[in-house]
């Protein structure tokens, strides 16, 4: 599905969706404290971002950023064929290449791959299944990996105890060994990965920002241009919802209090400026603008 673009200066962004769904927040779902009560009180979240029993609209979408001279995609989704516990992301098969061919964006002109961090639902479609072994789907790009992310997750596969209070079956969800072995590791090898600080400038006008708290490494896009902006929130934000609730962290972020943190000086700096915020998971108009309300925050479309 393609039905959005967004222009920054002479930059423009572009969102092609993978999978998108209507999840219950609460216990079962991503957000933990967004429960439907709570989520119907919030009616500038209707009709763009949650439904009529206060179920979150989400969406896994790639967003493609286009300059002047380069073409980079912005997170790779879950990917197809990939073996993983939740049915969510399971040996998919859908026509996201062929979507993102369809835009003319063919796997050989892409010219870079940037992740905002290395969990399932981000770095998928930086492989692909040749028949016989995992591939790199886009062989002329730079992936750009966050070092500090990079780490972390080494860390982790080494059996190390990098986050404290998370059950090994959330861990176990998220696959990530898996995940490291059919998409981080045969880019790695095939020599494409560039391992980037958290506040490092990919290309003229685009740059990393870190909000850390998802993950340590965790980084969100700044797109600046023409003397317009937009930030591309990665996982730092999951749905709009916590713009109003800083608190409401992901049951998947590896220091929820840190998250926190990150979310309401976010808030603080975006807050009334013209700046656009893009979602990674945002289903809908996906963007808008940050503006303060009633002592918290919202977005305004
Ligand atoms: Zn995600």
């Amino acid at each position: 599905m393609i039905n959005h673009m967004w222009r920054v200066g002479d930059i423009t962004i572009t969102r092609l969706v993978e999978v998108q769904a209507t999840m219950p927040g609460g216990p079962d779902g991503p957000l933990p404290d967004a429960t439907p009560d709570k989520v119907m009180k919030m009616r500038w979240l209707y009709p763009a971002f949650a439904d009529a029993l206060g179920l979150l609209k989400m969406s896994v979408h790639a967003l493609l950023i286009q300059t002047p001279d380069k073409r980079i995609v912005v997170d790779t989704c879950i990917g197809n064929g990939k073996e993983r516990t939740s049915d969510h992301f399971n040996r998919l098969n859908t026509s996201f290449l062929a979507d993102l061919e369809s835009l003319g964006w063919t796997r050989d002109s892409i010219d870079g791959v940037l992740c905002t961090h290395l969990h399932i639902d981000h770095v998928g479609w930086n492989t692909m299944w040749d028949g016989s072994r995992w591939v790199p789907t886009f062989p002329k790009a730079k992936y750009y990996m966050g070092r500090v992310e990079y780490e972390f997750w080494s860390r982790e596969l080494r059996g190390e105890d990098v986050t404290p209070g998370k059950t090994a079956e959330t861990l176990a969800w998220m696959d990530t060994r898996a995940t490291f072995e059919d998409s981080v590791q045969p880019v790695i090898d095939a020599k494409l990965v560039e391992l980037v600080e958290v506040d490092a400038q990919i290309a003229p006008g685009i740059r990393l920002m870190h909000t850390p708290g998802h993950t340590p490494g965790h980084v969100s896009v700044v797109i600046e241009s023409g003397g317009s902006r937009a930030v591309i929130t990665g996982d730092m934000l999951h749905h709009p919802c916590q713009l109003a609730a800083h608190n409401w962290a992901s049951g998947f972020d590896t220091d929820s209090q840190e998250s926190t943190r990150t979310r309401q000086s976010f808030c603080e700096e975006f807050a009334d400026t013209q700046t656009l915020i893009i979602g990674t998971h945002w289903a809908g108009p996906t963007a808008g603008r940050v503006v303060r309300d009633e002592g918290g925050y919202r977005l305004e479309l």
